[in-house]
């Protein structure tokens, strides 16, 4: 039986990982090169200021729920999740607008500002949707199958065919809303999965499902709040973190993973090595056997800035997502520069949580989609790229009647595609990890196991089953059984 397990990476897929594996019975110690766990959902604090440095939204909470659980806990007793009403509000160039809600009238509403008989469609859309998620959860996403055939075999046939993999997003959203507004703000989602509406499979509009449906939630204190909930109950039932131990190496010996080399020198073995650092970067860590060659498929990168605000700002809401006119143009211009018509994605956490921000204050967060920095290219100039986002988000927030000078921001910090590389090691500075394209799910995706070196696993955004907290937390499980599956088989 493989007893102690080293995790190489304290993201929320690897503190997951850790309380699955120390909840059936494993000694697990994490690895940490930063100060704090967390990964990309960090925390920087500035002068009163709160930010949450990545996720600011929480889906699926029940995940979160059943994480505790496994720990022998409830999620209420450490953490309070806030719901999001409305969630999220859409902004166009002309004016209008769209906000989206889980209240069926409300949306339904919101909805025929842009199409006349949207109510009926709606409810269609979410029916279709709601199968189509239950079947996807229950029998596809969640597996580690090695082919298609084993992927899709047992699953019944029926709903296979009606996943809508051989469509766009967009022309799935098509087949229930003629607006191209609704489309434009459903399809939004699919910038976070690495492609664009047209060219990801229509099976994702389970992504708008599951917000309409299931809801946003914030926990109080921040995403962060949830982090170091999170760590509380992996130490609370004997999980070691280590922090500021950065892994250099994982050292293979005739096929099977035997240790970890820590950059201080130190060799730590283990029977199994479960590395959260994203795939491609884990690949570079990797002594002892030949180079994977696969050409990686990345999502965008992200210019981020946190702001510290020195006034309340009143009228945004807690997300704010504004469009371009033409998404088509500015998906195909994303892949090498930012787009000329620039989308982007404002979280002010001060409207649903006052200490996010010193009194009189409001802390802002604004996403700006960037290429990955191989899509950029080694002459792209990020800092002119950063202080062209800055005038445009300023200028476009003005447009939409919130009125903000560069003096209002009393604090600033920024992250492009090279800070989140550097701090996290995210493999060609790509925000959200691997993408989600037709040739990066199920099978085709890496999975949770290598299937060339014995002991070494992975869990997080680039793995299976995907990116996304509910969907790294969830992997963590999913690794933890393989890793408890291997060592019963005495096979690896
Ligand atoms: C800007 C942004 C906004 C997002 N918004 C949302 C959102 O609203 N909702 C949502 O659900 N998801 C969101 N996501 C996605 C979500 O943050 C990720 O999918 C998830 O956090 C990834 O977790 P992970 O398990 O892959 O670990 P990561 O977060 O990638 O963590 C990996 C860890 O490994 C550590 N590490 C790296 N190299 C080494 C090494 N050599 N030795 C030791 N440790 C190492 C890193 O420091 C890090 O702590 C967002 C992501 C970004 C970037």
């Amino acid at each position: 039986m493989s007893k102690h397990v080293v995790i190489v990476g304290a993201g929320l897929g690897g503190l997951s990982a850790a309380i699955h594996l120390r909840a059936m019975g494993f000694d697990v110690d994490v690895y940490e090169k930063n100060t704090q766990v967390g990964g990309r959902a960090n925390r920087i604090e500035r002068d009163e200021f709160r930010f949450d440095t990545g996720p600011s939204l929480i889906n699926y909470p029940w995940v979160f729920e059943q994480l505790f659980a496994a720990a022998g806990a409830a999620l209420r007793d450490y953490v309070e999740l806030l719901p999001l009403d409305p969630s999220v509000e859409f902004y166009w160039r002309d004016g209008s607008r769209l906000q989206l809600g889980s209240d069926f009238e409300r949306l339904a509403h919101q909805f025929e500002q842009f199409e006349p008989t949207a109510h009926a469609k709606l409810a269609a859309f979410l029916a279709t949707n709601a199968e189509r998620f239950r079947f996807l959860f229950d029998h596809l996403v969640l597996s580690n199958a090695r082919t298609i055939a084993a992927w899709i075999g047992p699953a019944p046939k029926r709903p296979l065919l009606r996943l809508g993999l051989h469509r766009s997003l967009d022309a799935e959203l098509a087949r229930f809303f003629r607006s191209d507004r609704i489309r434009a703000a459903l399809g939004s989602y699919a910038m976070y999965l690495g492609g664009s509406p047209y060219s990801l499979p229509g099976t994702f509009s389970i992504l708008p499902f599951g917000e309409l449906y299931y809801g946003l939630w914030y926990p109080r204190g921040g995403i962060y709040a949830l982090v170091e909930a999170i760590r509380r109950r992996a130490e609370e039932i004997g999980v070691r973190i280590f922090c500021k131990r950065p892994v250099r190496s994982i050292v293979v010996t005739n096929g099977r993973a035997q240790a970890v080399q820590l950059d201080d020198g130190t060799t730590v073995t283990a029977d199994a090595i479960v590395s959260n650092v994203d795939v491609p970067t884990t690949q570079q860590m990797v002594q002892g056997t030949r180079p994977v060659r696969r050409r990686w498929t990345m999502t965008p990168g992200v210019i981020t800035f946190y702001w510290g605000i020195s006034r309340v700002v009143e009228c945004l809401h807690h997300h704010c997502i504004f469009l371009p006119d033409d998404p088509r143009t500015a998906y195909r211009q994303l892949r090498s520069r930012l787009p000329e018509d620039l989308p982007f994605y404002v979280c002010m956490p001060s409207r649903t949580d006052s200490s996010a921000a010193p009194t009189g204050c409001s802390t802002m967060f604004v996403l700006v989609p960037s290429p990955t920095l191989s899509g950029a290219g080694n002459s792209f100039d990020w800092q002119r790229a950063t202080d062209r986002a800055r005038n445009e988000v300023l200028q476009r927030l003005r447009l939409h009647g919130v009125e903000l000078s560069p003096s209002d921001i009393a604090v600033e910090h920024v992250w492009t595609p090279l800070e989140w590389q550097a701090e996290f090691g995210l493999y060609d500075g790509s925000a959200f990890g691997l993408s989600h394209t037709l040739w990066n799910i199920g099978p085709l995706r890496p999975p949770n196991r290598d299937p060339r070196i014995a002991g070494l696993y992975y869990v997080g955004a680039s793995t299976t089953p995907g990116t996304g907290l509910p969907m790294v937390v969830l992997g963590g499980k999913m690794v933890a059984q393989e890793v408890a599956a291997d060592a019963r088989r005495r096979v690896r």
